[in-house]
């Protein structure tokens, strides 16, 4: 194979470990296997953005991986996190890719990032950062091309400043070019609550098949962003009592059950879950509270070897990409807990983006009720198909989304053939 070292990552090759154990599950084909291994397009873009004080110029590393074009136009959310690097943006690019053929959509994966913290940064420095990095990314982003959307650290804000910067650069309104833009653009409320939605329909769906109603749940939520937010209120609404939630700044805890829709208007005014009235200063480890439902919503890597014994919750629903390593992966199913797979929990929000695509390029909209059953449609039936591989193969839903994700990108593949 290529010397693929350049994408090297813990979180690449945890990726790879699963797909290599998969593949050979499935008999892929040998040059299918090895290809898919490696991104179409990476490209890695460093750039200066002024500071408030107008003396300091930074220069940031930012990137825009494609992984497959074989399918339609390329998709995949932008991060700004410190850590972001190019193996990382790799890994989840070829995430995007299983996730978009899960549910069938015409996208192959993509994913972007800047290394930077956005935390710190004023509005108008967040602006500077976004507008350049936009324009970094013009040779390979399109409406037809490659479709950018929010992830950890950036929001509709963000994505409104992409649309507009690319737009000035065409020279016509483009409202195609990214998802989970604000509505008054063209953003649809569905997609900003498909993701935590979508991940509480599956999860539903999945404890069914046990007899297990999700409304009698205890849930509890780590990270409160725009994943995590919507997948509490979903839970609320459903019945169930979301216990305890936390962010960067703090967590709250309540026995009874935490009233969410109060917790939104606290968020509003606080941005932070910490200090809420409505409960108890959380002090303790989220993720090893005794509960039903335990949804990472928050960043990857946060269910290890080292406190996967320690978790008690009978499911765990992967909001976030890569909450769990392999290792920890084991150690869960061998103690009987279930685990819905990121590319399959969080797959509302590439379903969601879909649907705000299309209505940008078409012209077209549809009601968000009608929207909002089509997105619920699209998840449960694929989440079905996916219990039946598992059965078939006698194999956990992991396996079973991974099977089915990577044998509709290499039909793909081989059904388009080779160029030249
Ligand atoms: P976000 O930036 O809106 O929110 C992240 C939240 O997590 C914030 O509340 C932050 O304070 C909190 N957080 C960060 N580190 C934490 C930690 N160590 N402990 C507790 N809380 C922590 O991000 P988001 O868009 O909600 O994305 C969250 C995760 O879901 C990411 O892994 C992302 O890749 C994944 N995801 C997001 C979407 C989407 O539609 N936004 C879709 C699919 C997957």
């Amino acid at each position: 194979m290529t010397n693929g070292d350049i994408f090297a990552s813990h979180m690449y090759n945890e990726v790879i470990r699963q797909y290599d154990e998969v593949a050979e599950f499935i008999n892929l084909d040998p040059n299918i296997k090895e290809r898919l291994k490696l991104p179409q397009r990476a490209l890695t873009v460093t750039f200066p953005f002024r500071r408030d004080e107008y003396e300091e110029v930074e220069t940031v590393i930012g990137y825009r991986v494609q992984h497959v074009l074989s399918m339609g136009p390329t998709k995949g959310g932008i991060r700004y996190a410190p850590d972001v690097n190019l193996g990382e943006v790799t890994a989840l690019a070829i995430l995007m890719s299983w996730k978009s053929a899960i549910v069938g959509l015409p996208y192959g994966g993509a994913k972007g990032g800047v290394a930077i913290d956005p935390r710190p940064l004023s509005r108008a420095e967040k602006q500077r950062v976004t507008r350049r990095f936009t324009a970094e990314l013009l040779p390979v982003i399109g409406v037809d091309k490659d479709i950018p959307a929010p992830d950890l650290g950036t929001d509709e804000q963000t994505m409104a400043w992409i649309m507009d910067t690319y737009s000035n650069f065409v020279g016509s309104p483009q409202p195609g070019i990214v998802t989970g833009k604000p509505a008054s653009l063209g953003g649809s409320i569905t997609r900003r609550e498909a993701t935590g939605r979508g991940a509480v329909a599956i999860a539903k769906a999945a404890m069914d098949k046990y007899n297990k109603k999700y409304s009698d749940s205890k849930v509890v939520v780590q990270g409160f962003g725009n994943v995590g937010r919507y997948a509490a209120l979903a839970s609320y609404e459903e019945g169930a009592k979301v216990i305890a939630v936390n962010d960067l700044k703090g967590g709250v805890y309540n026995e009874k059950g935490l009233n969410i829709p109060e917790l939104f208007k606290h968020i509003a005014k606080e941005n932070t879950v910490d200090g809420f009235p409505g409960g108890d200063p959380l002090d303790s480890e989220i993720l090893e509270l005794e509960c039903d439902v335990l949804i990472p919503a928050a960043v990857g890597g946060v269910i290890t070897s080292s406190n996967a014994q320690k978790i008690k919750a009978r499911v765990i629903v992967e909001g976030a990409n890569s909450p769990t390593t392999l290792n920890a992966d084991k150690i869960l199913r061998d103690n009987d807990i279930l685990i819905i797979p990121d590319i399959l929990a969080n797959a509302g929000g590439v379903t969601g983006s879909y649907f705000e695509w299309v209505q940008n390029t078409q012209n077209y909209l549809w009601k968000e009720k009608e929207l909002y059953e089509k997105l619920i449609d699209v998840l449960t039936s694929s989440f079905e198909e996916i219990w039946v591989i598992a059965e078939k193969n006698k194999c956990d839903l992991r396996t079973a989304s991974l099977i089915k994700g990577i044998k509709r990108v290499a039909a793909a593949k081989l059904t388009r053939g080779l160029f030249p």
